[in-house]
Order: structure tokens, then C-alpha cells, then sequence
């Protein structure tokens, strides 16, 4: 029991919110009723029902903490490519009717329309699974309440800072046009790039790039094409920094791309990749229109105090391949288990210390060196058309893509052959070069044309 060391929840589990009158709604003036029940288990608010809110939510609840999860939108639809790797479906028990479409095929299609067929080492049993959001996170948070967590569902408006090291903080939201608050001991922010817990605790910003998705019906035949099927297209034209692709779902595609630099020209990339893939979408029908930013890099601040950010909300999405499912869901795991151990399955009273302690320093031991490679290679590789001509070609080698696959399939680093290691660094310094030089001669013949129009 730690009920002397824990403030007191203000009314009891499933009447606790406080309703007030809309229009007097100030949150930094609301008084909280007196201590009435006093609770003897921690209680953790996760902000946000996405995967990593709802993975958070789930490892609290199991851990024994009384846990609330605020959803503002639980019927909508994360704008997503909804591709994630396969240790996903086994560490996260996904079952496979979720799955839309099981990819076997990449093509991944350079500047100059060089495709290289990058899925030949795909094994038998091997596949990138194809997911929509609104299916994942419905399961995802349906998961975490069948644990025990109570989904609320509402829109966190604003934070209260505790007053003193154990008092608790105070969560104020929206539900049914009805304003009421909770308090919590701890607070887990998965609220995703727009953050509002991160800018409640000051977590600083991050760089962001903007994501536009369109969803095409495609006619049957059309639809055949794609069917286990996914493209990756390069160039200038579709993202100065980033890709375009093509990703199949139950009965249409997902068209998109994202840049980091050049957001405000988002819908000229978005016709541009539109306008490569003009054949074999031809007669599809746009169902839907989806944008978001993606966080570049993880935020300044990811601890503070009891509040702990995870998935975009802490920045974890990886450079190169824009991947955040598996990130969020994963991190929304680690953190909630780390606060179910420090607090001993809720019992005590947990600090900053053992955030950092048993949910931060793990995730950086087990993920800073991926993302910092990953982000050398985005700067190699996606900073010219010259460069990614470059990747094509090297995407070409058996070697390249067992590498690549390896790692993005089982989220581990693949023990490489060190003298294939060597074959590939020489290969793509070769293709650098020589890539570079095509590169010039695209330019060249880019200016040509402009000056004979
Ligand atoms: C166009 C696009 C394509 C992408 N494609 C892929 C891909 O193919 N594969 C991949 O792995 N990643 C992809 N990503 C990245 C991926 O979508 C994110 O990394 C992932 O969704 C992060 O999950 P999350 O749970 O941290 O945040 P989110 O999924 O953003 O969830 C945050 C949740 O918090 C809720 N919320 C926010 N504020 C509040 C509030 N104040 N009160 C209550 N609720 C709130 C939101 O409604 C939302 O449900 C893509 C991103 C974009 C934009």
C-alpha cells in the first residue's frame, strides 16, 4: 500500500471526472475538490490511444497501475502508410486478419525510372505486412481496456504541474462538450507530433516533415497489379529529401510522399508521384486525403519530472524509411513497463530518476546507434537525384537487400560477411562517382530542355 504517499484521486474510478459549466471553464483556475477516496495503487494517464498510447496503456494496466487513456478521436484514421515489420505481428501478438496485404514485391524506382526488383531475398515465410490505422489502433486500444486501462474519450486541453515532488498532476480535458478534470501521479505523453504534453513540461521542438497521402480505389485489374506488390519511387520530382510510394490495402493503394525541406510545395510532390504512377492507377478514384507531420528527430527533453513522452511525441521515427509504428508501440511498451517496475507494480511512488533509469537510458542503449545510422545514410542518399540513382543501383545487390530486409524486418542490426562488407562499401563509393556523374548529365539535359521550351 503507498496510500500515504500518493495524493488522493479527487472522485472514485468511473465517476472521476468533474464536470464544469463550459462557459467557466478556466483551467488554471479550477479548484479541485477535497481528497475524498484515498487510492492505493499509482495512477498513470496515457495522452493518446495510438500504438504507442495504447502499448503504453496495456503494459501499465497488466503491471497492476490504475491507468486512464485519453483518446480525442478513437473512430478516426491516423494518416499512415500502415506498413510495419514482421517481429511486429509476433511481439505485439497482431493477429494476421488485420493484415491487409502481405508485400513480397518492392520495386524501388530511381530518378532516371532505373527499377530494381528489391524484394528477391525475401524468404518464403517473409513479408512487409500492409495495415490500416483505424484497424490496428482499434485492436491496439481494445487490448489495453481488456487489460484493465480505462479509455477516455476526450481531448486533452491542458497539463497542471504538480505543486510539490509527490502531488499529483492535474489532467483537463474536453469530452462530450463537457470539461472536466483527473489527477495522476504519473503521465505518459503518446500524443503524437503535435505533442501538447511535450509542451507542457517544455520538452523543446524538433524538426518535422509533412506526410500527404492519398488513398485510390483502383479499378480490379489495376488493384491485381499491386497485390502483394509495393513501390518506392525517387527524384527531385516526388521529394527533394524524402520518397514517394505506393503502398497496397484491402481495395485500394496508398499514394504519397513527404518532404522535410520543402513542405510548403507538399501537394506539387504529391501531383508529382501522382503523375509517375499515371498508368497504373489510371481510372482509380481518390477515397481519401490524409496529412500529418512526422517528427525528424527525437525531442531536446523526453523525461521530465513523472511525465515521459514516447513514439512521435518523443521523436521516434527513423530517417530513410519515415517507420514510427513499430517505434511507438514499442517505446509506449518499454516505458510503461519501466514505471511498472520502478513503482513495483504500483505501489510506490516513482521520480525522474527512474524514468531515466528504466525506460530512457534502455531505449537509447537499444536504438540510438540504428537511428544515427540511418540518418548518415538519409543525408548520403537523399540529397541529390545523383545520389539516389546511386541507391538503385546499389539496392540491385542480393547482398544490399538481405542486409537491408535483416534489419528492417527483425528490427536487428544483420551480422554482416566482412568481406562482403568491404564488396558493398567499394560498390557504393563506385556507384557515387558514378552516379554523380549521371547525375550531371541529368541536370545538363534538364537545362537543355527548359532552354529549348
Ligand atoms: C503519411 C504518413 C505515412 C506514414 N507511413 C508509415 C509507415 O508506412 N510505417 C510506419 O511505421 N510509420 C509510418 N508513418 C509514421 C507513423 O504514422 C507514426 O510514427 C506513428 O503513428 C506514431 O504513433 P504514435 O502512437 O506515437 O502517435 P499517433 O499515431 O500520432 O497517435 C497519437 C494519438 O494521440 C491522439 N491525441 C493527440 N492529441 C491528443 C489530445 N490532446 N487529447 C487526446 N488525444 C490526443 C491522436 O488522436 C492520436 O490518436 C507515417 C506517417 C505519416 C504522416
Amino acid at each position: 500500500m503507498i496510500a500515504h504517499s500518493l495524493n488522493p484521486i479527487h472522485q472514485p474510478p468511473k465517476t472521476l471526472t468533474q464536470p464544469l459549466k463550459p462557459k467557466a471553464f478556466k483551467p488554471q483556475t479550477i479548484k479541485c475538490k477535497p481528497a475524498t477516496i484515498i487510492t492505493s495503487k499509482l495512477r498513470a494517464a496515457v495522452i493518446g490511444g495510438g500504438p504507442a498510447g495504447s502499448s503504453a496503456a496495456e503494459a501499465l494496466a497488466a503491471g497492476g497501475i490504475e491507468t486512464y487513456i485519453f483518446e480525442r478521436s478513437p473512430e478516426a484514421a491516423k494518416p499512415c502508410g500502415g506498413a510495419i515489420p514482421l517481429c511486429m505481428l509476433d511481439e505485439f501478438s497482431i493477429p494476421s486478419h488485420l493484415i491487409d496485404r502481405k508485400v513480397t514485391q518492392m520495386k524501388i524506382i530511381s530518378p532516371s525510372n532505373l527499377t530494381v526488383d528489391f524484394g528477391k531475398t525475401f524468404k518464403h515465410h517473409e513479408f512487409i505486412s500492409m495495415v490500416r490505422r483505424e484497424v490496428l489502433d482499434n485492436f491496439l486500444r481494445l487490448r489495453a481496456e481488456d487489460r484493465g486501462a480505462t479509455l477516455i474519450k476526450a481531448l486533452v486541453t491542458n497539463i497542471e504541474l504538480p505543486i510539490s515532488e509527490k502531488s499529483p498532476y492535474i489532467i483537463h480535458y474536453i469530452s462530450n462538450n463537457t470539461h472536466s478534470s483527473l489527477a495522476v501521479d504519473v503521465i505518459i505523453g503518446a500524443d503524437g507530433a503535435n505533442s501538447k504534453v511535450a509542451k507542457s513540461i517544455e520538452a523543446g521542438h524538433y524538426t518535422c516533415a509533412i506526410a500527404y497521402q492519398e488513398r485510390i480505389k483502383l479499378p480490379e485489374d489495376k488493384m491485381k497489379y499491386y497485390e502483394n506488390l509495393a513501390e518506392i519511387y525517387l527524384g527531385n520530382d516526388v521529394s527533394p529529401d524524402l520518397y514517394g510510394w505506393v503502398f497496397p490495402k484491402c481495395d485500394h493503394v496508398g499514394v504519397g510522399t513527404g518532404t522535410i525541406c520543402s513542405r510548403q510545395n507538399i501537394k506539387q510532390f504529391q501531383d508529382a508521384i501522382r503523375n509517375r504512377v499515371k498508368p497504373k492507377i489510371h481510372g482509380g478514384k481518390i477515397i481519401k486525403v490524409e496529412a500529418h507531420p512526422i517528427p525528424e528527430h527525437p525531442r531536446p527533453t523526453r523525461v521530465r519530472g513523472r511525465v515521459a513522452l514516447v513514439g512521435d511525441a518523443a521523436g521516434y521515427v527513423t530517417k530513410c524509411s519515415g517507420e514510427g509504428i513499430y517505434f511507438a508501440a514499442k517505446s509506449g511498451r518499454m516505458c510503461g513497463e519501466a514505471i511498472v517496475r520502478a513503482s513495483e507494480n504500483g505501489e510506490k511512488m516513482i521520480g525522474e530518476a527512474d524514468l531515466r533509469r528504466e525506460y530512457l537510458r534502455k531505449w537509447d542503449n537499444e536504438y540510438f546507434s540504428t537511428f544515427k545510422f540511418l540518418d548518415i545514410l538519409q543525408r548520403i542518399f537523399y540529397g541529390s537525384n545523383a545520389a539516389r540513382e546511386a541507391l538503385v543501383e546499389l539496392c540491385g545487390d542480393e547482398y544490399v537487400q538481405r542486409m537491408t530486409f535483416e534489419s528492417f524486418l527483425y528490427k536487428r542490426l544483420a551480422k554482416g560477411n566482412p568481406l562482403l562488407d568491404v564488396k558493398m562499401a567499394m560498390d557504393t563509393i563506385g556507384s557515387l562517382i558514378r552516379c554523380n556523374i549521371v547525375g550531371k548529365e541529368m541536370v545538363q539535359m534538364d537545362e537543355f530542355h527548359k532552354r529549348m521550351l
